[in-house]
Protein backbone atom coordinates (compact mmCIF):
# COMPACT_ATOMS: atom_id res chain seq x y z
CA UNK A 1 0.00 0.00 0.00
CA UNK A 2 1.22 3.58 -0.90
CA UNK A 3 2.47 5.52 2.05
CA UNK A 4 -0.40 7.99 1.76
CA UNK A 5 -2.99 5.22 1.67
CA UNK A 6 -1.83 3.52 4.86
CA UNK A 7 -1.52 7.48 6.79
CA UNK A 8 -5.58 7.59 5.27
CA UNK A 9 -6.05 4.43 6.64
CA UNK A 10 -5.07 4.74 9.87
CA UNK A 11 -6.40 8.05 10.41
CA UNK A 12 -9.62 7.11 9.51
CA UNK A 13 -9.72 3.49 11.59
CA UNK A 14 -7.96 5.42 14.65
CA UNK A 15 -10.01 7.96 16.18
CA UNK A 16 -7.44 9.40 19.46
CA UNK A 17 -5.24 10.27 16.00
CA UNK A 18 -8.42 11.97 14.21
CA UNK A 19 -8.93 13.52 17.80
CA UNK A 20 -5.35 14.71 17.74
CA UNK A 21 -5.23 16.09 14.92
CA UNK A 22 -8.31 17.88 15.54
CA UNK A 23 -7.16 19.22 18.66
CA UNK A 24 -4.04 20.20 16.47
CA UNK A 25 -6.31 22.25 14.03
CA UNK A 26 -7.80 24.27 16.79
CA UNK A 27 -4.33 25.20 18.30
CA UNK A 28 -3.13 25.96 14.83
CA UNK A 29 -6.08 28.24 14.07
CA UNK A 30 -6.15 30.02 17.64
CA UNK A 31 -2.83 30.74 17.06
CA UNK A 32 -3.33 32.25 13.35
CA UNK A 33 -6.17 34.45 15.26
CA UNK A 34 -3.44 35.56 18.35
CA UNK A 35 -0.69 36.19 14.89
CA UNK A 36 -3.45 38.34 13.76
CA UNK A 37 -4.27 40.66 16.55
CA UNK A 38 -0.49 41.39 17.04
CA UNK A 39 -0.14 42.34 13.36
CA UNK A 40 -3.62 44.69 13.59
CA UNK A 41 -2.41 46.17 16.96
CA UNK A 42 1.49 46.42 15.81
CA UNK A 43 -0.23 48.49 12.49
CA UNK A 44 -1.98 50.35 15.02
CA UNK A 45 0.59 51.59 17.24
CA UNK A 46 3.02 51.90 14.20
CA UNK A 47 0.31 54.32 12.58
CA UNK A 48 -0.66 55.84 16.11
CA UNK A 49 3.07 57.03 16.90
CA UNK A 50 3.84 58.48 13.51
CA UNK A 51 0.39 60.34 13.17
CA UNK A 52 -0.86 58.62 10.36
CA UNK A 53 -4.13 57.08 11.87
CA UNK A 54 -6.24 58.46 10.23
CA UNK A 55 -6.33 55.42 7.32
CA UNK A 56 -9.30 57.00 5.54
CA UNK A 57 -7.33 59.82 3.86
CA UNK A 58 -4.02 57.20 3.20
CA UNK A 59 -6.41 54.46 1.48
CA UNK A 60 -8.22 57.22 -0.41
CA UNK A 61 -5.60 59.40 -2.62
CA UNK A 62 -8.27 61.06 -4.72
CA UNK A 63 -9.29 62.89 -1.58
CA UNK A 64 -5.70 64.15 -1.65
CA UNK A 65 -5.85 64.94 2.00
CA UNK A 66 -2.04 65.29 4.01
CA UNK A 67 -1.76 62.80 7.06
CA UNK A 68 -1.66 64.67 9.68
CA UNK A 69 0.73 65.10 12.99
CA UNK A 70 -1.24 65.11 16.20
CA UNK A 71 -3.95 66.80 14.66
CA UNK A 72 -7.50 67.42 15.96
CA UNK A 73 -9.89 66.64 12.87
CA UNK A 74 -13.42 67.27 13.18
CA UNK A 75 -15.21 64.86 10.67
CA UNK A 76 -19.10 64.47 9.57
CA UNK A 77 -20.98 61.05 10.22
CA UNK A 78 -19.49 60.30 6.70
CA UNK A 79 -15.99 60.31 7.70
CA UNK A 80 -15.18 63.25 5.86
CA UNK A 81 -12.96 66.10 7.42
CA UNK A 82 -14.84 69.03 7.85
CA UNK A 83 -12.49 71.11 9.69
CA UNK A 84 -8.21 71.14 10.46
CA UNK A 85 -7.49 72.59 13.54
CA UNK A 86 -3.94 72.04 13.18
CA UNK A 87 -0.58 72.38 11.07
CA UNK A 88 -0.43 70.11 8.24
CA UNK A 89 2.70 68.58 8.27
CA UNK A 90 4.56 68.43 4.13
CA UNK A 91 4.45 65.26 3.23
CA UNK A 92 4.29 62.97 -0.02
CA UNK A 93 1.11 63.93 -1.31
CA UNK A 94 1.79 67.71 -1.07
CA UNK A 95 5.44 67.36 -3.09
CA UNK A 96 3.80 65.40 -5.49
CA UNK A 97 1.52 67.87 -6.97
CA UNK A 98 1.05 72.20 -6.43
CA UNK A 99 -1.83 73.40 -4.35
CA UNK A 100 -3.68 74.94 -6.67
CA UNK A 101 -7.80 74.37 -6.22
CA UNK A 102 -10.05 74.49 -8.98
CA UNK A 103 -13.18 75.57 -7.86
CA UNK A 104 -16.16 74.51 -10.11
CA UNK A 105 -19.88 76.05 -9.83
CA UNK A 106 -22.93 75.42 -12.78
CA UNK A 107 -26.11 78.11 -12.17
CA UNK A 108 -25.24 81.38 -10.82
CA UNK A 109 -28.51 82.54 -10.42
CA UNK A 110 -31.74 82.72 -8.22
CA UNK A 111 -33.85 79.40 -9.43
CA UNK A 112 -36.28 80.97 -11.42
CA UNK A 113 -38.90 77.74 -10.67
CA UNK A 114 -38.06 76.70 -6.82
CA UNK A 115 -41.40 74.47 -6.53
CA UNK A 116 -41.31 73.00 -10.00
CA UNK A 117 -37.49 72.75 -9.74
CA UNK A 118 -36.42 71.83 -6.50
CA UNK A 119 -33.40 70.16 -8.08
CA UNK A 120 -31.75 72.79 -9.45
CA UNK A 121 -30.96 74.42 -6.27
CA UNK A 122 -28.14 72.06 -5.61
CA UNK A 123 -26.43 73.12 -8.85
CA UNK A 124 -26.84 76.90 -8.16
CA UNK A 125 -25.18 79.75 -6.63
CA UNK A 126 -26.96 82.92 -6.33
CA UNK A 127 -25.14 85.92 -7.74
CA UNK A 128 -25.26 87.59 -3.97
CA UNK A 129 -23.33 84.30 -2.76
CA UNK A 130 -21.38 83.96 -5.77
CA UNK A 131 -19.99 87.82 -5.11
CA UNK A 132 -19.30 87.09 -1.74
CA UNK A 133 -17.25 84.11 -2.41
CA UNK A 134 -15.48 86.15 -4.91
CA UNK A 135 -14.73 88.95 -2.27
CA UNK A 136 -13.56 86.08 0.58
CA UNK A 137 -11.11 84.99 -2.05
CA UNK A 138 -9.64 88.82 -2.61
CA UNK A 139 -9.68 89.28 0.84
CA UNK A 140 -8.15 86.01 1.70
CA UNK A 141 -4.84 86.70 -0.74
CA UNK A 142 -6.14 84.26 -3.54
CA UNK A 143 -5.13 85.14 -6.61
CA UNK A 144 -6.76 83.48 -10.05
CA UNK A 145 -5.28 81.89 -12.55
CA UNK A 146 -5.72 80.28 -15.85
CA UNK A 147 -5.20 76.92 -17.11
CA UNK A 148 -2.22 78.01 -19.31
CA UNK A 149 -0.79 79.08 -15.66
CA UNK A 150 -0.94 76.49 -14.18
CA UNK A 151 0.55 74.38 -17.10
CA UNK A 152 3.39 77.41 -16.87
CA UNK A 153 3.49 76.08 -12.95
CA UNK A 154 4.06 72.73 -13.67
CA UNK A 155 7.20 73.42 -15.70
CA UNK A 156 8.51 76.14 -13.34
CA UNK A 157 6.38 76.30 -9.87
CA UNK A 158 8.31 79.84 -9.18
CA UNK A 159 5.91 81.35 -12.04
CA UNK A 160 2.72 80.87 -9.70
CA UNK A 161 1.59 83.39 -7.44
CA UNK A 162 1.65 82.56 -3.35
CA UNK A 163 -1.81 81.12 -3.65
CA UNK A 164 -3.47 80.62 -6.95
CA UNK A 165 -7.09 79.28 -7.56
CA UNK A 166 -8.77 78.44 -10.68
CA UNK A 167 -12.46 79.57 -11.03
CA UNK A 168 -14.43 77.29 -13.35
CA UNK A 169 -17.98 77.24 -14.44
CA UNK A 170 -19.18 74.13 -16.27
CA UNK A 171 -22.19 73.90 -19.30
CA UNK A 172 -21.89 77.62 -20.15
CA UNK A 173 -25.83 78.98 -19.54
CA UNK A 174 -26.86 82.11 -19.87
CA UNK A 175 -26.41 83.36 -16.32
CA UNK A 176 -23.08 82.99 -16.69
CA UNK A 177 -23.04 85.93 -18.82
CA UNK A 178 -25.84 88.43 -17.40
CA UNK A 179 -24.67 87.57 -13.34
CA UNK A 180 -21.08 85.68 -13.23
CA UNK A 181 -19.23 87.69 -15.52
CA UNK A 182 -19.94 91.55 -14.45
CA UNK A 183 -19.02 90.00 -11.16
CA UNK A 184 -15.95 88.78 -12.27
CA UNK A 185 -15.30 91.88 -14.38
CA UNK A 186 -15.61 94.09 -11.42
CA UNK A 187 -13.13 92.08 -9.36
CA UNK A 188 -10.79 91.34 -11.80
CA UNK A 189 -10.83 87.48 -11.59
CA UNK A 190 -9.99 85.03 -13.93
CA UNK A 191 -12.26 82.10 -14.79
CA UNK A 192 -13.07 79.25 -17.16
CA UNK A 193 -16.24 78.91 -18.39
CA UNK A 194 -16.25 75.20 -20.03
CA UNK A 195 -19.22 75.13 -22.99
CA UNK A 196 -21.40 73.26 -25.21
CA UNK A 197 -20.64 73.99 -28.37
CA UNK A 198 -24.11 72.98 -29.74
CA UNK A 199 -25.85 74.51 -26.10
CA UNK A 200 -26.78 77.76 -27.75
CA UNK A 201 -28.63 76.07 -30.56
CA UNK A 202 -30.28 73.39 -28.76
CA UNK A 203 -31.92 75.42 -26.49
CA UNK A 204 -31.38 78.56 -27.19
CA UNK A 205 -31.81 81.18 -24.49
CA UNK A 206 -30.84 78.26 -21.81
CA UNK A 207 -27.40 78.44 -22.93
CA UNK A 208 -25.01 81.15 -24.36
CA UNK A 209 -25.62 82.44 -27.47
CA UNK A 210 -22.17 81.98 -30.21
CA UNK A 211 -22.27 85.85 -29.64
CA UNK A 212 -21.50 85.74 -25.68
CA UNK A 213 -18.99 83.13 -26.48
CA UNK A 214 -17.23 84.83 -28.88
CA UNK A 215 -17.21 88.15 -26.86
CA UNK A 216 -16.47 86.34 -23.62
CA UNK A 217 -13.18 84.81 -25.53
CA UNK A 218 -12.46 88.43 -26.12
CA UNK A 219 -11.86 89.44 -22.38
CA UNK A 220 -8.72 88.66 -21.11
CA UNK A 221 -10.24 87.50 -17.80
CA UNK A 222 -11.92 84.62 -19.53
CA UNK A 223 -10.40 81.06 -20.61
CA UNK A 224 -13.72 79.22 -22.93
CA UNK A 225 -13.08 75.92 -22.51
CA UNK A 226 -14.46 72.49 -23.89
CA UNK A 227 -17.57 70.85 -22.56
CA UNK A 228 -18.54 68.55 -25.65
CA UNK A 229 -21.00 69.20 -27.96
CA UNK A 230 -24.45 68.52 -26.04
CA UNK A 231 -22.86 67.45 -22.60
CA UNK A 232 -22.73 63.79 -23.59
CA UNK A 233 -21.63 61.21 -20.26
CA UNK A 234 -18.78 59.81 -22.43
CA UNK A 235 -17.47 57.19 -19.78
CA UNK A 236 -18.27 53.44 -21.52
CA UNK A 237 -19.53 55.09 -25.20
CA UNK A 238 -18.25 54.20 -28.27
CA UNK A 239 -15.08 55.49 -29.45
CA UNK A 240 -16.85 56.56 -32.67
CA UNK A 241 -19.43 58.72 -30.63
CA UNK A 242 -16.88 60.08 -27.98
CA UNK A 243 -14.70 61.11 -30.87
CA UNK A 244 -17.59 63.15 -32.84
CA UNK A 245 -18.38 64.88 -28.96
CA UNK A 246 -14.69 65.91 -28.15
CA UNK A 247 -13.12 66.79 -31.51
CA UNK A 248 -16.28 68.38 -32.57
CA UNK A 249 -16.25 70.30 -29.84
CA UNK A 250 -13.09 71.60 -29.93
CA UNK A 251 -13.50 72.67 -33.76
CA UNK A 252 -16.58 74.31 -33.61
CA UNK A 253 -15.40 76.30 -30.95
CA UNK A 254 -12.27 77.42 -32.17
CA UNK A 255 -13.93 78.40 -35.68
CA UNK A 256 -16.61 80.27 -33.62
CA UNK A 257 -13.57 82.28 -31.26
CA UNK A 258 -10.85 81.89 -33.74
CA UNK A 259 -8.34 80.64 -31.50
CA UNK A 260 -7.06 77.54 -30.32
CA UNK A 261 -9.46 75.44 -27.32
CA UNK A 262 -7.07 73.76 -25.18
CA UNK A 263 -8.72 72.60 -22.09
CA UNK A 264 -11.46 70.21 -21.62
CA UNK A 265 -13.82 69.43 -18.10
CA UNK A 266 -15.73 65.95 -18.41
CA UNK A 267 -19.56 66.50 -18.30
CA UNK A 268 -20.84 64.46 -14.84
CA UNK A 269 -17.02 64.12 -14.23
CA UNK A 270 -17.47 60.77 -15.86
CA UNK A 271 -14.63 59.40 -18.24
CA UNK A 272 -13.03 55.84 -18.99
CA UNK A 273 -9.60 55.21 -20.87
CA UNK A 274 -10.25 56.08 -24.10
CA UNK A 275 -11.71 59.38 -23.55
CA UNK A 276 -8.76 60.61 -21.87
CA UNK A 277 -6.68 59.39 -25.35
CA UNK A 278 -8.98 60.92 -27.50
CA UNK A 279 -8.91 64.57 -25.39
CA UNK A 280 -4.74 64.10 -25.32
CA UNK A 281 -5.45 62.91 -29.05
CA UNK A 282 -7.60 65.79 -30.07
CA UNK A 283 -4.80 68.40 -28.97
CA UNK A 284 -6.43 69.55 -25.45
CA UNK A 285 -3.80 69.91 -22.71
CA UNK A 286 -5.62 69.48 -19.43
CA UNK A 287 -9.04 68.09 -18.50
CA UNK A 288 -10.69 68.27 -15.41
CA UNK A 289 -12.61 66.07 -13.08
CA UNK A 290 -14.98 65.97 -10.39
CA UNK A 291 -12.85 64.14 -8.23
CA UNK A 292 -12.41 66.16 -4.97
CA UNK A 293 -8.71 67.49 -4.33
CA UNK A 294 -6.53 70.55 -4.54
CA UNK A 295 -3.54 68.96 -5.25
CA UNK A 296 -2.37 68.74 -9.49
CA UNK A 297 0.30 67.16 -10.32
CA UNK A 298 2.15 67.55 -13.87
CA UNK A 299 1.34 63.53 -13.92
CA UNK A 300 -2.41 63.96 -14.60
CA UNK A 301 -3.19 66.97 -16.37
CA UNK A 302 -5.82 64.56 -17.74
CA UNK A 303 -7.45 63.62 -14.41
CA UNK A 304 -7.18 67.45 -12.79
CA UNK A 305 -9.29 67.38 -9.74
CA UNK A 306 -12.05 70.17 -8.67
CA UNK A 307 -13.77 70.90 -5.49
CA UNK A 308 -17.55 71.53 -6.25
CA UNK A 309 -18.55 74.59 -4.32
CA UNK A 310 -22.53 75.14 -3.30
CA UNK A 311 -24.79 77.77 -2.57
CA UNK A 312 -22.90 79.69 -0.02
CA UNK A 313 -21.85 83.19 1.02
CA UNK A 314 -17.90 83.89 1.56
CA UNK A 315 -17.93 82.31 4.64
CA UNK A 316 -18.99 79.27 3.51
CA UNK A 317 -16.31 78.84 0.99
CA UNK A 318 -13.65 79.49 3.64
CA UNK A 319 -15.10 76.11 5.68
CA UNK A 320 -14.62 74.55 2.05
CA UNK A 321 -11.20 75.28 1.40
CA UNK A 322 -10.13 74.39 4.58
CA UNK A 323 -11.23 70.88 3.66
CA UNK A 324 -8.24 70.64 1.55
CA UNK A 325 -5.33 71.84 3.52
ZN1 LIG B 1 -21.64 69.85 -17.13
Amino acid sequence: MAPYLQEMKSQGSNTSVFLKNKRGLLVKGSQVVVIIILIAISIFLANFLTGNYYSYDNIIPSRNLPSLNGATRVSNTNGEALTDTSTAKENEVKSSGLKIPILYYHYIEVNPNPIRDPGRNSLLITPENFLSQMIYLKNAGYTSITYDDLLSGFKNAGTLPSKPIIITVDDGYTDFFSNAFPILKKLNIKATVFVLSQGGKIKPGFYMSDNQIKELSQSPLITVGCHTEDHMDLKGRSETLQRKEIFGCKKQLESLIGMTVRHFAYPYGAYDPTTIRLVKEAGFETASTTNPGSYQSQNTPYTLKRIRVGNYDGSGLKSILSRYP
